[in-house]
């Protein structure tokens, strides 16, 4: 069987029980990203009044030694909340809400790359970076087999699958569509979501953002991702290359711009941007993925739509490169430029943190730049 047993359940009955009115009471379902970097936890609590800012929502805590995030015997973690959404599964005027983790100690927690993206982004601000991410993923039924895949062998080779249409295209359309819907909802800025070249990998995209709200938008996305997938019994990886062999890997294409860019003439600007990230491949590709390259190694293999892990490449037009410059772009002079190596379950924190810190800040060398407590302090603040 490749669907849940859970998404078997009488939806019927539960319908009956969510048309029960609750009140003036309001859920609230905060969201934390685990000790692995990729997986996303969530627990749910009532509140006695509707939270009307991200200061009406109270600190929380959890169990970080069943999350791979406890140090010791000191396994309580904090909660904080970040963002706000609306909850696109129990509807209004319960909320979604977006936590970073500190430990015990009150310091980030290992996998809590939000603090250090926010100081960066901050340093950055006048520039206005805006990113867009292209999120790809792949559906798999609970067996662990691409979802709607013949059970034994494979489907004929890629070419029709991409943006597609028809039984025999693709895979999961009521996945992709109730999941676009329920972000729309919940406040997310998704713009727009397509098919993929390999069948049942789909995309969808988020942005533009500024700054820090990339992430915040994205990570929101892709909890509604998951939550839809298991609405539907089905899973959503977003591992860079699900299927060994002749098939599409998955990315996590970031597109990025500043003031300069979009203005007339920016190309120039984008032209000295590909230069700075031309000498700091390596730092770059360390952290595209959770894994400090080795899950892309698998990806990036310059084919398959992909540039070589080894090299740096830019280009026009060019979608075997490291980055690419849209061909609307070079014929305008300005807009945008495409990172396509990030891997589709990097962090988009630590993604436009990296490019923020070599772009904006002019920063070389293979380590990141550490800046002064006093520039942390004046700047970093938890809250966005
Ligand atoms: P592709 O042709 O690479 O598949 P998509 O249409 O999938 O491109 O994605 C384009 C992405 O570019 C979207 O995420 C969008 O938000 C982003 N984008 C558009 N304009 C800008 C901009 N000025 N700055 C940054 N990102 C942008
Ligand atoms: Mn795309
Ligand atoms: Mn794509
Ligand atoms: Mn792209």
């Amino acid at each position: 069987m490749s669907v849940s047993h859970s998404s078997k359940l009488n939806k019927a009955v539960r319908d009956q029980y969510m048309k029960l009115p609750q009140g003036k009471k309001v859920l609230a379902t905060y969201i934390w990203i685990d000790g692995t970097g990729e997986g996303l936890r969530c627990k749910t609590r009532t509140l006695t009044q509707e939270p009307k800012s991200i200061e009406d929502l109270p600190e929380w805590n959890f169990d970080g030694s069943s999350t791979g995030q406890a140090e010791g015997s000191n396994s309580d973690m904090f909660l904080i909340p970040i963002k706000i959404f609306r909850d696109p599964f129990t509807l209004d005027p319960n909320k979604l809400v977006m936590c970073e983790v500190l430990k015990y100690n009150r310091k980030r927690a290992e996998t809590n790359l939000r603090n250090s993206c926010k100081m960066v982004m901050d340093l950055a601000k006048e520039s206005r970076p805006w990113f867009g991410m292209e999120q790809e993923y792949t559906l798999l039924g609970i067996n662990g087999h691409p979802y709607g895949w013949p059970e034994n062998g494979f489907p004929g080779p890629q070419g029709p699958y991409y943006c597609g249409v028809g039984a025999d295209k693709v895979n999961g359309r009521d996945i992709v569509e109730a999941h676009y819907r329920a972000c729309i909802y919940a406040g997310v800025e998704i713009c727009g979501t397509n098919a993929e070249v390999m069948p049942s990998q789909w995309e969808f995209q988020v942005g533009p953002c500024e700054g820090i709200e990339m992430g915040d938008h994205l990570w929101i996305a892709r909890y509604i991702l998951h939550r839809v997938c298991e609405d539907f019994g089905v899973v959503a990886t977003l591992d860079p290359k699900p299927i060994t062999g002749n098939w599409n890997g998955a990315g996590c294409h970031t597109n990025v711009s500043t003031k300069e860019t979009r203005q007339k003439g920016g190309i120039k600007f984008i032209e000295a941007a590909i230069e700075k990230l031309s000498k700091r491949h390596q730092y770059h590709i360390r952290v595209y993925d959770p894994r400090g390259g080795q899950d892309n190694s698998r990806r990036l293999t310059g084919q398959h739509e992909t540039s070589s892990i080894f090299e740096f490449s830019a280009g026009v037009a060019n979608r075997g490169a490291s980055i690419r410059i849209p061909r609307q772009v070079g014929q305008e002079g300005c807009g945008y430029f495409e990172d396509r190596r990030p891997s589709a379950n990097c962090d988009p924190y630590a993604v436009t943190e990296a490019i923020v810190r070599t772009v904006l800040l002019n920063e070389t060398g293979d380590t990141p730049k550490e800046y002064t407590d006093e520039a942390q302090l004046q700047t970093a603040s938890l809250k966005a």
